[in-house]
This record gives C-alpha cells, structure tokens and sequence, in this order.
C-alpha cells in the first residue's frame, strides 16, 4: 500500500489556524521578539521581527509542536482526556513539565539564544504569553503559552543573528569602498 503523506502546506495551514483559532496573532508573538531584541539593536523594526516569526513557523518542527500542545489543551478544555492527566493538563501542574518540553524542542535549531530566550520567557511571561495563562474554568493554555515562548525565541534568535550578519555585510561594503578609494589614492 502507497503510503500517503501529508503536504506540508496542509500542515503549515492547519498549525497557522490553531494559532489564529486559539487567539494568538503573529504580530502578538513579534511584539515579544521587539521587546526581547530591542535593547541589542537600536534599528529594530516591527516589520523585520514579523518576518522572523513568520520564518519560524515555515519549519515543520513547530508546525508539528503547536499541532499536538493545541489538540491536547482543546481535549483537555472538552474535558476529552482520561484521567489524571485531563486534570495536570486543566490545572497547568507546574510539575507536568511536558509542555515546555514539547515547545523546548524546536528551539535548538536556532541554537543557544533560542534556548536562553526560552528559558528567560518561560519564567518571565510577557506580552500574550502572560494573556495565556491558564486560569481556573477558563480555555486551557498548558501547551499553547509554552510554545508561543518557542516560536518568540527562536525568532529572536534568528533575528539576533541576521542582524550581525548584516552588520558585517555593512562594515565590508564599507572597507571595501575605502580600499577602493585608497587604490585610487595610490
Ligand atoms: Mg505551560
């Protein structure tokens, strides 16, 4: 039998909509990359931190994380799960741990920034991170805040390494006009 795969544009689609259906905008999670990578960059637009985010979300790792951490926390709001673990996932356990650990591991390919920030916005929730916060009889977000902190990460990540890289480009360009008009000189 032919296996059938899914395309990832379905999966990309369907991962872009349990954001949108769970409330949490791509600006929302560009605004936490703008606060986390404004004080190292004095140019930082909004516009280039939604593109970072939105570049995170091309990769089918978070694409698959926010699938499963978004079904979990809808079957646990339908109260769908089996117990115990429809009450850990309810109650946001600070011990269930396999929230920040699914969100954790699509971090690592933007390398230790990513896992830093990660950390930083586990702890410290910001912006729509702190909007999510499971509250008793509210939707349940045990999953979904833990990966907004994943996508918000490694887009700061990224971010902080484009930013070097087109530093450096601007700093050649600029030894380059000056060689130029030094072999000009001489
Ligand atoms: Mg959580």
């Amino acid at each position: 039998m032919m296996n059938r795969r899914v395309h990832s544009k379905v999966v990309k689609a369907s991962a872009l909509e349990r954001l949108r259906d769970r409330g949490v905008t791509l600006e929302g999670i560009a605004e936490i990359v703008y606060q986390m990578q404004s004080p190292y960059s004095t140019n930082l637009t909004m516009e280039s931190c939604l593109d970072s985010v939105a570049a995170v979300l091309d990769k089918r790792e978070i694409q698959h994380a926010i699938l499963v951490g978004v079904e979990l926390d809808q079957l646990a709001e339908k109260n769908q799960l089996s117990e115990p673990l429809l009450s850990i996932v309810r109650e946001d356990e600070g011990l269930f741990g396999c929230d920040e650990t699914l969100a954790l591991g699509s971090v690592f390919g933007y390398g230790s920034i990513a896992v830093t920030t990660f950390g930083f916005l586990d702890k410290h929730k910001i912006g729509v991170i702190k909007k999510l916060d499971t509250r008793k009889d509210g939707p349940v977000h045990t999953f979904l805040d833990d990966l907004v902190a994943s996508i918000a990460a490694s887009a700061s990540s990224r971010l902080a390494h484009r930013i070097r890289d087109e530093e450096e480009a601007a700093e050649a360009g600029k030894e380059d006009i000056s060689d130029a008009s030094n072999q000009h000189a001489g």
